[in-house]
């Protein structure tokens, strides 16, 4: 038998109202501070990612799934969400509408990663960018919607873990730094290290092997190296977060495993998640635009993972309002058939069964479902146009004018 690739899986109408709520709540909320839905193809030449993420980065020269399609062109199947609204900025010359231009998405993301808890092949992301000012305020705005999303779904104890990277003077003198600290100590570094010190020291930061993490710690932090105006752009950040009381500490270690970031960046991180604690991170990329052949514009995003945030909502319940039509004359009359039609023209949404079965069957079936309420319409109901309203929670009931039963039901659900 056929069965789902290793490390993607369905996503089933019994898990489906979790996925939905985050993204209704996600949409409100960035249509809210004016950012509009774009939508890039799944696909992208392979150069793109390779220019952008950068050769050296993990994403790119271990993750990414690239194929040749039937012309030999270099295809890869997007690995994250910034290159190609890069490319769709530059493509549609969208630096000549009002800047900024305010961008987010929601879709499948692809990695070939070692599947485990929250790690999968293909994962879902909710993502924005900022393009075209290069501000504090937006940075903060970036932090602010990136922990308010998995808030107002309930999560708590988010921590935001900040940084910042600087801009090339500072992180040039930075690295030169690093690497004569660790020069004497080379031999100390894992493998992949040893590799990144010439490649991309920057990341050894961000390596997850103790020997490293304590060699790093007794050197020297990016934070104590920004110059003046790197270290007050992430002054002003701090001022503005501490501003909407977001609960953040500076990580002096904390790098992106990204090429195209520069100064500001983030990590928002929740403890119930163990080794993949990372629910969003993003930061600024103001060299991005240009590099890929734009003009120079200044950006700043985040990219949160849904299904770490699906994660941390497992024990809550998002299940629709739905209510169950019980009825007792099979076939259907067309009186209740009438009735069932005019729920859901009034946007109720209502299950029912079409099949005949007694009424303690129905209210069963109605529990099961988990409908919050039942319309319970035997003979004699609808013989005097009424309808019995059951709680299934409570098990109270009381009986309703058949013409009532909506605008008392949509009281019950105050959506
Ligand atoms: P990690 O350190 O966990 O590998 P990353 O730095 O590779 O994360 P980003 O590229 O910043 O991740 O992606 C943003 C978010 O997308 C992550 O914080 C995480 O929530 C989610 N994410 C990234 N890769 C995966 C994956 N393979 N499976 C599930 N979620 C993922
Ligand atoms: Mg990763």
């Amino acid at each position: 038998m056929v069965k789902t690739v290793r490390g993607t899986s369905d996503i089933l109408p019994f898990d489906i109202d979790t996925w939905q709520a985050l993204e209704l709540v996600s949409r409100n909320l960035l249509e809210t501070y004016d950012y509009r839905e774009i939508r890039t193809p799944i696909f992208e030449q392979a150069g793109l990612f390779q220019k952008s993420v950068g050769e050296s980065t993990d994403i790119v020269s271990k993750e990414m799934y690239v194929f040749s399609d039937k012309k030999g062109r270099e295809l890869a199947l997007r690995p994250e969400g910034t290159a190609s609204i890069a490319r769709s900025f530059i493509e549609h010359n969208m630096n000549t509408q009002t800047l900024p231009v305010k961008l987010y998405y929601i879709g499948p993301f692809f990695r070939y990663e070692r599947p485990q808890a929250g790690r999968t092949r293909q994962f879902h992301q909710i993502g924005a960018e900022a393009i075209g000012i290069e501000d504090a305020g937006l940075d903060a705005e970036i932090i602010d919607i990136a922990v308010q999303i998995p808030s107002k779904m309930g999560i708590k104890n988010l921590k935001v873990m900040l940084n910042s990277i600087g801009c090339e003077e500072c992180r040039a003198k930075y690295v030169k730094q690093l690497l004569e600290h660790l020069k004497s100590r080379i031999k100390k570094l894992c493998a992949d290290c040893n590799r990144r010190y010439s490649a991309n020291p920057l990341r050894i930061l961000d390596c997850k092997k103790s020997e490293c993490i304590q060699l790093v710690k007794d050197g020297p932090t990016i934070t104590e190296n920004l110059c003046a105006k790197c270290r007050n752009k992430l002054e002003t950040v701090e001022k503005h977060i501490k501003s909407l009381n977001i609960d953040y500490q500076i990580q002096p270690y904390l790098v992106r495993g990204l090429d195209y970031y520069t100064g500001v960046i983030f990590e928002i991180i929740h403890s119930q998640l163990g080794a993949q604690n990372v629910v969003a991170a993003g930061g600024r990329y103001d060299n991005l635009i240009e590099q890929m052949g734009g003009k120079s514009t200044p950006a700043v995003g985040f990219a949160a993972g849904i299904e770490r945030m699906i994660m941390l909502l497992a024990n809550k319940d998002f299940s629709n309002n739905s209510v169950y039509l019980a009825y007792l004359d099979f076939p259907m009359d067309k009186k209740v058939f009438a009735f069932l039609a005019g729920l859901r023209q009034n946007g109720i949404h209502t299950k029912t069964t079409y099949q005949k079965k007694t009424l303690k069957n129905q209210l069963k079936t109605a529990a099961k479902l988990g409908c919050k309420f039942s319309l319970i319409l035997g003979v004699n109901e609808l013989s005097k146009g009424t309808v019995i309203l059951r709680d299934m929670k409570t098990s109270t009931q009381e009986e309703i004018k058949l013409d009532n039963a909506v605008s008392i039901i949509k009281k019950k659900f105050p959506l």
